[in-house]
């Protein structure tokens, strides 16, 4: 039988892990992080907000990206009957204080999302030009990575940090790179960069039903998660370049100052901070890659560089790994 490494145990590969293992493929993980650490800094799927929230685009454009949202859409949709997902189900609203003729008249998935609504005008917020709402989705990413984990019966962890995506090859046949930062012979994709991200999760004065995000007009974006235990994800920023996962106080201090101007219901004057979040979103120009390269060592499937949308674009990304390697297997 083909021996499958997957590298990364992060949401992506984890999902894909959940997918090929109900397919009937033997899988081994290797992963420098593990769903059962604590914090770890550089282990992004940790910091997550984590809610769907698509962005209208060009349909002609980003096609795939914006299938592998649906998908997922579907997936989690049937995870809020699971118990132990940590999925809820809330309306998701977006303000935005500029016109944009993507968020007027939304094109692809984002306008077929079921209860799509433009918010009437008498009923938006004073500096807001354009409303929306939909049904969406979010989750607890501590819970669900090692809801995950609880899935995959049978599939050995192993914890190794790899120099090169090729000494993966010593364990099986086939790898997955799912590693985020695309890890290559000992080097990282040029095309990959990351984006930092401070959120905070916050002991809320009242948990809101909804996720609210504001994209304000100087560019930055101001939002609030509700998580199933009752805290609250307030957000947040996105620095792109920005390497570091050190504590910045401006940044909180922004945090702070948006939960008072926007979300004062919910968070009190006085917000009660229970953890800083500090990720590095691990983006891609261009976009996620998820393709197979066939190399000297063996067939290499890439899936990385999610960026902000790991979560919301996993279970689609993980279909189209398991269609590259039935397509690999098949020539083997
Ligand atoms: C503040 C913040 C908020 C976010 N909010 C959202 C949101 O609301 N919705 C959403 O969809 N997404 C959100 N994201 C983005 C999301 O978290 C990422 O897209 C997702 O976690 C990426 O998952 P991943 O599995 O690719 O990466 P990771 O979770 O980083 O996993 C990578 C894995 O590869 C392993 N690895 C790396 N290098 C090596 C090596 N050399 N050897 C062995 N193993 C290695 C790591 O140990 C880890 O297990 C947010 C991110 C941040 C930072």
């Amino acid at each position: 039988m083909t021996r499958i490494v997957i590298v990364g145990a992060g949401v992506i590969g984890l999902t894909v892990a959940f997918k090929l293992c109900h397919l009937g493929y033997e899988i081994i993980i290797l992963s420098r992080d593990l769903p059962a650490d604590e914090l770890r800094p550089r282990y992004t799927s940790q910091w997550a907000g984590a809610h769907v929230r698509p962005a209208p685009v060009d349909a002609d454009k980003e096609e795939e990206f914006q299938t592998f949202i649906e998908k997922s859409y579907k997936e989690f949709q049937r995870l809020t009957m699971v118990p132990g997902s940590s999925v809820i189900k809330v309306e998701g609203v977006e303000y935005l204080e500029f016109d944009d003729p993507k968020y007027r008249n939304p094109k692809g998935f984002y306008s077929r999302l079921p209860n799509f609504r433009h918010i009437s005008k008498s009923d938006l917020p004073p500096s807001v030009v354009i409303g929306t709402a939909y049904d969406t989705y979010c989750l607890t990413p501590g819970v669900y990575l090692n809801y995950l984990v609880d899935r995959i019966p049978g599939t050995r962890l192993i914890r190794s940090t790899l120099k090169s995506i090729f000494d993966a090859y010593h364990y099986g046949d086939i790898v997955i790179n799912c590693t985020g930062n695309g890890l290559l012979d000992g080097r990282l994709d040029e095309k990959w960069f990351p984006i930092r991200g401070h959120t905070l999760l916050l002991n809320p004065q009242k948990t809101p039903m909804q996720t609210i995000t504001y994209q304000l007009k100087d560019g930055r974006w101001a939002f609030i998660i509700p998580r199933q235990n009752g805290t609250m994800i307030l957000g947040g920023t996105k620095s792109p370049y920005n390497y570091s996962t050190e504590m910045d106080d401006k940044e909180t201090e922004w945090l702070l100052e948006t939960a008072r101007k926007y979300f004062i219901e919910y968070t009190g004057p006085e917000p009660e901070i229970i953890r800083h979040n500090i990720g590095l979103r691990l983006a891609r120009e261009g976009g996620p890659r998820v393709e197979a390269e066939v190399t000297p060592k063996g067939t290499l499937i890439h899936c990385y560089g999610f960026a902000g949308s790991g979560f919301e674009m996993s279970w689609g990304a993980a279909d189209k790994v398991a269609d590259l390697l039935k397509s690999a297997t098949s020539k083997l």
